[in-house]
Parts: C-alpha cells; structure tokens; sequence
C-alpha cells in the first residue's frame, strides 16, 4: 500500500485538530487561530453570494448559461494534455498548471496534498517549491487531509506568492479567510468533489471490489457509467456502476458532511478542473481572469474542444430523489432486478444523460440529498447551511424546507 517517499519543504508537526461537529478536517482548527471556522466553515454560515463576488466580480446568475448548476464561469471547455502525466487522475492538468506556476517562478509555493508515505490513498498536505515534486503529487486519493495548516507555516517560511490545489470544503475556507491571511498572489486550482470518506473506511469500499485491494493504486467513477480500477501490475478493470456492491455499504459509510456538500464544482476556484462534463475528457471551468491566466500557461500543451450535452436527466435524477427518500426514511431501495442490471449497464452508456447533462444531474442530485439529509438529521443548521441556488435545484424535483421544521422557526 505505500505512496513512496516523503517529499516537500519539512516545517514541522501539524497541530492537533479541535473537535468540531460537521468537519472535514480542513486544517483551519490547527492553525493558531481555531476560532476563525466560525466564519470560514462551508458547514456553518456559508456566503456563497458574498464570497463568489470577492473572488469573481459577482455571483453566479442563473440567467447566464449553466451558471445555477456549476457557479460563476467565463467559458468552460473539454480538454486534455498533449502529453498525458504519467500517474496523473486523468491527463494532468491540475497539477501540470502548479508546476508551470512553480517553475516560472510566479509563486514561491504550491499547498497541495501527497500519498502518505504507508498508505497511497492517504492525502497529507505537503508545500512543494521543486516542481518536479508536482509528479508525485498526481492522482486522486480518498480522505481528509488538513492542507490549510498549513498555510501560516508557509508565510512563516516566507512563501508570500502561493498557489493551492483544494477541493471545494478547503477552498471555502481559504477564500473566507484570504483577505487576513495577507498573501500577496494567490491562485486556487480546485478540482470537483463529491461523496468523500475517511481513508479507512474507502479501504472498506476497495476490500468489497477485489480481492487483492491493496494492488488498487487508481480509482475512477468515469462519465460512462463505470468505475475504472488500475493495478500494481498494470491490469485495467471496469465495472458498471450498476454492479457496484453500494447495497454492501454500512449506511453511515459517507459522513453527513459529504451527503450534504452544497458546492460539487468548486465555485471560488479561479479554474476548476474536473471529469464530469467532459465526456471523456477533462473538463474546466474558467471562472475569472487569474483563471485565464493559468489555462494560458498550457499553451500547445492542451488541446481543447466546446463541451457536449446529450440526453435527459429529469427521470434518473426523479428516481435518484425517490431513493434517497426511501432510504433516509429508513424504507428499503427500490432496486433493480438482477437479470435487467447487465443490459442497463450496457445501454447507460448509450441512452443515459452525457456531458454537461451529466455534469447537471450530478448537481441536482447532489442538492436533492443535502436538503433531504440535512433536513432529516441537522434540521436547524439547514436554514443556514443551504444557499439558495441548492434549493433551487433541489425545488425543480418538489423539495422545499417544510414549514413548521425547527429549520425554519425564525431563531437565528
Ligand atoms: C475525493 C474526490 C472526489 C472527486 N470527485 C469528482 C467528481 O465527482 N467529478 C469530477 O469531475 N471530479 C472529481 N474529482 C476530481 C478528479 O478526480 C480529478 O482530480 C480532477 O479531474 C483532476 O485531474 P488531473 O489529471 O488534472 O489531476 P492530477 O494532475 O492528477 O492532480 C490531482 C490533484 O488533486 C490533489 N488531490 C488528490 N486527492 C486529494 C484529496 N483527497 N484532497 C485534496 N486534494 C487531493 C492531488 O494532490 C493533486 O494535486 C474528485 C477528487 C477528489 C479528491
Ligand atoms: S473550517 Fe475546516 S477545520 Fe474548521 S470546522 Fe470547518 S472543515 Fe473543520
Ligand atoms: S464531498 Fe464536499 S465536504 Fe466532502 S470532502 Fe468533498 S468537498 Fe469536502
């Protein structure tokens, strides 16, 4: 299972994090000043409007393209490095932009995360000033790393022009607490996220898919229905989403905090570099004019194309919210038979939603199962947990705070 040698500039233990109800370990309750989550926690008050004007110049507008689903952009585009990484998730380009960064000398740092060196799904956050580091930073690892304790350190050392690497929970954080924190440049490379768990418990998942897990070293749940694993020996195994053993999963598998995620696409990154409306491609959305600056740097690196959109995501996205129902209500799925799950695995791929229509199912979904969940089991932080563009999404399916809940009674 091991993720190599350790790397990057050493500077010191990382505090012990602060117990906190609703916490994805960003790092922030490491730092000298614990108190700060209070306003820098996606999972307490979220400003999504105040925040997304700081960054970008205004908030999303549900009026402008897909801007309700995925937040502010400027264009989005399918792309892929000429060159694919080796070890990369996909091609790349998220880390191959903070090398370019790096080795062109406009920052002096990059925060990102490394495999541990025992255990290669391990993300712990590393500051990285050789780019050639960057390579063994590729890949996607499962868990919760507390990269932003790291971020005092690194003024510390002197790193004033810094880029970071985050999924959406760190760079909430980093975007409340950016004008304090007195960087003098900064850029954010976000990547989407959804449905993380602790690095233990996606051991757990690995153990249900084969019977060697610790020869997986890739996981991937690609746009075409089907999770893609790699391993030790350079075999390549797919399988349907629909013959995934989810149904063997302990129901408490996905912590509350990533069932009720309201930010999938890393809306205050100034790039965000994902899969899912890509179609098998990557896929970046180009959110302000730090963001242009960083996809210039790939230059002839990348060839890019305009994003596809094919099919309808109304039914599946209906039958997910069913679902999800069901099971918060403690009621049994309502699965598919056996002798039917081989041919839909088959026809998904061909019929199912492709593109930036699978990209906005991914969201709706995701919506629908922060309000359900939230709802059900934190009821008053829901008032102020859910942004607006959430139940939005989540009320084109009929759901709606319902009155008379603890979270709408008025208190605040
Ligand atoms: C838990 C998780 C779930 C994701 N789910 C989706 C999804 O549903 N849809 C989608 O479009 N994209 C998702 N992504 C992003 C996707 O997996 C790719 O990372 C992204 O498309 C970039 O690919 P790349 O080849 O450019 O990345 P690379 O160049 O390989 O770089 C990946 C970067 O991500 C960092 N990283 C890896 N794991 C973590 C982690 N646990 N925490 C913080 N940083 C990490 C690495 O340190 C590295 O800097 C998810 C990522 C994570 C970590
Ligand atoms: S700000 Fe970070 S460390 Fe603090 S409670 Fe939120 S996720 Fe946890
Ligand atoms: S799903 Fe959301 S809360 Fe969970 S790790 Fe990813 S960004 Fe953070």
């Amino acid at each position: 299972m091991t993720g190599g040698a350790p790397f990057g500039r050493d500077l010191g233990p990382i505090a012990a994090a602060d117990y906190r109800d609703l916490c994805t370990d960003c790092g922030i309750s490491r730092t000298a000043d614990p108190g700060r989550c209070g306003r820098a926690c996606q999972f307490i008050r979220p400003d999504y409007e105040g925040l997304e004007t700081a960054v970008h110049g205004r908030s999303r507008d549900p009026e402008r393209g897909d801007e309700l689903f995925f937040g502010p952009y400027r264009r989005m585009v399918r792309a892929a490095l000429t060159r694919p990484r080796s070890g990369a998730q996909w091609t790349g380009i998220t880390t191959t932009l903070a090398e370019k960064l790096l080795s062109d000398g406009t920052v002096d740092a990059v925060l990102t995360v490394r495999p541990d060196a025992e255990d290669r799904w391990r993300p712990v956050p590393v500051l990285v000033t050789n780019p050639a580091d960057l390579a063994h930073c590729r890949g996607m690892r499962m868990g919760y790393a507390p990269l932003l304790a790291l971020l005092e350190p690194a003024l510390q050392a002197g790193y004033r022009r810094l880029a970071v690497i985050g999924i959406p929970c760190q760079v909430y954080a980093l975007r409340a607490l950016e004008k304090e924190l007195g960087f003098d440049r900064l850029y954010v490379i976000g990547t989407p996220c959804s449905d993380n768990t602790t690095t233990e418990r996606f051991h757990e998942f690995l153990a249900l898919l084969s019977k060697s897990p610790d020869d997986i070293v890739y996981l991937e749940f690609r746009a075409d229905y089907h999770v893609e694993l790699r391993f030790t020996d350079g075999t390549v195994r797919t399988i349907p989403f629909l013959k995934l053993p989810i149904s063997k999963l302990p129901p408490d598998f996905f912590p509350l905090t990533c069932r009720t995620c309201v930010d999938y696409t890393n809306v205050l990154a100034d790039i965000t570099v994902g899969y899912m409306g890509g179609n098998g491609k990557q896929w970046l959305l180009v959110r302000n004019e730090r963001g242009e600056e960083l996809i210039g740097l790939l230059g002839d690196d990348v060839t890019m194309s305009a994003p596809e959109s094919r099919g309808n995501r109304r039914r599946s996205v209906a039958a997910f919210r069913d679902n999800v129902q069901r099971a918060a209500g403690g009621l049994p799925l309502r699965r598919m038979p056996d002798w039917l799950r081989p041919l839909m695995g088959w026809l998904m791929p061909k019929i199912g939603p492709r593109g930036l229509e699978f990209a906005r199912s991914r969201v709706e979904m995701k919506a629908i199962e922060s309000v359900i969940h939230l709802q059900r089991e934190q009821p008053r932080r829901a008032r102020h947990m859910l942004p607006s563009h959430v139940l939005a999404l989540a009320g084109r399916y009929g759901l709606a705070m319902s009155p008379g809940d603890p979270a709408d009674d008025g208190d605040d």
